[in-house]
């Protein structure tokens, strides 16, 4: 069963009618439109769309990273604007896990230090055991004692997405976390997340532009300019492939990864 003690069916994170502005006057541009979304805890949910049509400030709004212009974002049975910063600091830190789409990993700590930072930032001591087992399924057992700076782009992926897994956060949230990876490592790190999901009873919500990423989820919510434009359950990657087509989704900036050679990128 589910650790949370959530019953199936309770939705570990709640959108209601959220929307995010951003500039004033002329340079105004709504990026999210009254967006509603329920995300079931114990569950893994893909969100795929067009470049700019809102993902990542979804996910930002989401995890309490931003704070929406409009509407109510819950986490469990927390409104997120009920909290201060002192209180989203906390919650941020004891139930959610976040990869963000550009690692942010401290550059002068090692790979541990960077893994272990947010248990220690929270007053806990970081538990070897799982600091070891989660380094291993990402890969990055001979890094440990490495710097950001040693590692490939696709290296440094893994190490941001053990450091959002390892103190097992009840909502991980992941932009594009394969996107640096090659497919073989990518399939290892796609198992990883759906293992954490169906033995750990976390909730998962991951941005991808990948077809084959989004079929290792439960269910796939599509965005298009900053509203809810349908979704896929139980989806396979040729659906999934079909739908982006139709929602005219795959421009120059996101070439489907599964039609394209990719290698794991370098700095
Ligand atoms: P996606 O992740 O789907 O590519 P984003 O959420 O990053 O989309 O961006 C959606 C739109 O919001 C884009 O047009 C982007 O330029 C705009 N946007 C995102 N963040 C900001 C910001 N901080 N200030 C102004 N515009 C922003
Ligand atoms: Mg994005």
């Amino acid at each position: 069963m589910l650790t949370q003690g959530i019953g199936q069916g309770t939705a570990a994170v709640r959108l209601v009618a959220v929307e995010k502005v951003y500039g004033r006057g002329d340079n105004e541009v709504a990026v999210l439109k009254r967006l509603s979304l329920d995300f079931a805890a114990g569950s893994f949910t893909a969100v795929m769309g067009p470049s700019g049509s809102g993902k990542s400030t979804f996910l930002h709004c989401s995890a309490g990273l931003v704070k929406p212009t409009r509407g109510t974002v819950l986490i469990g049975d927390t409104d997120l604007a009920d909290l201060d910063e002192v209180g989203l600091t906390r919650l941020r830190r004891d139930r959610i896990g976040f990869v963000f789409q550009s690692y942010n990993l401290l550059p002068a700590l090692t790979v541990r230090q960077n893994i272990v930072l947010p248990s220690q930032l929270a007053g806990r001591r970081p538990n070897r055991s799982q600091v070891l087992a989660v380094v291993d399924r990402v890969g990055l057992a001979d890094r440990l004692d490495h710097l950001p700076g040693q590692l490939s782009g696709g290296q440094q992926q893994r190490v941001a997405i053990a450091r959002a897994l390892v103190t097992r956060p009840a909502v991980v949230f992941a932009d594009e976390p394969t996107g640096a990876l090659d497919t073989r490592t990518a399939a290892a790190v796609l198992g990883l997340l759906r293992e954490t999901v169906d033995a750990g009873g976390q909730t998962l919500v991951m941005v991808t532009h990948d077809p084959v990423a989004a079929s290792y989820a439960d269910r796939v919510v599509f965005l298009a300019d900053g509203r809810f434009a349908g979704e896929l359950h139980r989806p396979t990657a040729e659906a999934v492939a079909a739908r982006m087509t139709r929602l005219g989704a795959w421009n120059d900036a996101t070439v489907p990864a599964s039609a394209a050679v990719r290698s794991e990128g370098g700095r």
